[in-house]
C-alpha cells in the first residue's frame, strides 16, 4: 500500500533520513520505533509532504506522491496525525472536526462525524468546548477524530501515547486496535517500544535516519541490541 524506496531528507545543510526503504501492507499495523531525535517526525513529514523528499520514492496505491501538497497526499486517503495534539485551540471541537474533511470526504461530512461520536463519545459531550480546554487525552481523541473526518485508508500516527496517563495510554492502544479492525492500515510512530511491539504486526526501529532494524513484531522484540537500547533488559 505505501512503498517508500531510498528515501533522503533533512533541514538546510543537515541530513537527517539517510536512505529510508519502507513497506506498510494493506490493513497492517507497522510500528516505527526510535530514541529521540532519530528522524521519526521528520520521515512522516516527508510522508505527508511537509519536508521535501531529496532523492528516493515515496508510492501509495500505485502513485508516486513525493512532490504532491499535503492536502492532495491527504486527498489520497494517506491522513497523517501530527504529535503533540496539534489542534486548533481556539476553535470548537466541532470546527476541528470540519477542517479534516477533505474535498472528497465533504459530501460525508456528517455521517463521518457520526462515525466519529460514536468512537470518541466524549468528544460529542463537547462538541462547542474550545480545543485549547480539552484534556491531553481529549485533544489527542480530536486529532485522531479529525484525521478520521477525510477517511483515510493509510493512517499515519505520530506519538499517540505521548504525555497520556498510564490509563489513558492503554485506551489509546486499543483504540487503534478498534481502528485496524476497521481495515485501516496503520504506521505506528512511537517511542512507547514494549505497547507498541505488542500491538503491531511489522516493526522498524530508526536509529541516526535509517532502519537499524526490521523484521516481525516478534523478531524484533527478540533482537539482543533491541532488549538493551529500548527495554532496559
Ligand atoms: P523526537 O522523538 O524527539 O521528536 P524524532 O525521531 O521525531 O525525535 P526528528 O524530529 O525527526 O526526530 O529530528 C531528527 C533530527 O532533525 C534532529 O537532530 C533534529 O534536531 C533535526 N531537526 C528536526 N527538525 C528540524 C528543523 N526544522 N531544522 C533543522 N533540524 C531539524
Amino acid at each position: 500500500m505505501l512503498e517508500i524506496r531510498g528515501l533522503e531528507a533533512g533541514y538546510g545543510l543537515t541530513t537527517v533520513l539517510r536512505g529510508v526503504d519502507l513497506s506498510v501492507p494493506a490493513g497492517r499495523i507497522v510500528a516505527v520505533l526510535g530514541a529521540n531525535g532519530a528522524g521519526k517526525t521528520t520521515l512522516n513529514m516527508t510522508i505527508s509532504g511537509l519536508v521535501k523528499a531529496r532523492a528516493g520514492s515515496i508510492t501509495f496505491e500505485g502513485r508516486r506522491i513525493d512532490g504532491l501538497s499535503p492536502p492532495a497526499i491527504a486527498e489520497a486517503g494517506l491522513v497523517h496525525v501530527p504529535e503533540g495534539r496539534k489542534v486548533f485551540p481556539n476553535l470548537s471541537v466541532r470546527e476541528n472536526l470540519d477542517l479534516g474533511a477533505y474535498r472528497r470526504a465533504r459530501g460525508n461530512k456528517a455521517r463521518n462525524m457520526e462515525r466519529v461520536f460514536a468512537t470518541f463519545p466524549r468528544l460529542k459531550e463537547r462538541v462547542r468546548q474550545r480545543a485549547g480546554t480539552l484534556s491531553g487525552g481529549e485533544q489527542q481523541m480530536l486529532a485522531i477524530g479529525r484525521g478520521m473526518m477525510a477517511e483515510p485508508r493509510l493512517l499515519i500516527l505520530d506519538e499517540p501515547s505521548l504525555g497520556l496517563s498510564p490509563l489513558l495510554v492503554e485506551e489509546m492502544f486499543a483504540l487503534i486496535r478498534r481502528l485496524h479492525a476497521c481495515g485501516l492500515a496503520i504506521m505506528l510512530v512511537e517511542q512507547n517500544v514494549a505497547q507498541s511491539l505488542d500491538l503491531a504486526d511489522e516493526a522498524h526501529v530508526l536509529e541516526n535516519g535509517a532502519f537499524a532494524m526490521s523484521g516481525t513484531a516478534a523478531a524484533v522484540r527478540a533482537d539482543p541490541h533491541l532488549q538493551r537500547a529500548y527495554l532496559g533488559l
